[in-house]
């Protein structure tokens, strides 16, 4: 988690999720099965200048993979 904006360095940083329409997910390609699995996505956003940045899936990259 970064605690510094990496645009303008302020370090009043909202951490927050991505969200959209029943929250917005990631969800990796080629997968077998019916039941896609997926992650929630959260991410930092500078009060200064707005940039977002920091967007990091919520479990761990491990949980959506068949291996
Ligand atoms: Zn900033």
């Amino acid at each position: 988690m970064l605690t510094k904006c990496p645009r303008c360095g302020s370090e009043k940083i909202m951490q927050g999720e991505l969200s959209g329409l029943g929250g917005l997910v990631f969800v990796p390609e080629n997968q077998n099965g019916i039941q896609k699995k997926s992650s929630y996505i959260s991410a930092g956003a500078c009060k200064d200048c707005g940039a977002v940045f920091d967007i990091t899936l919520t479990d761990k990259p491990s949980k959506l993979t068949n291996k």
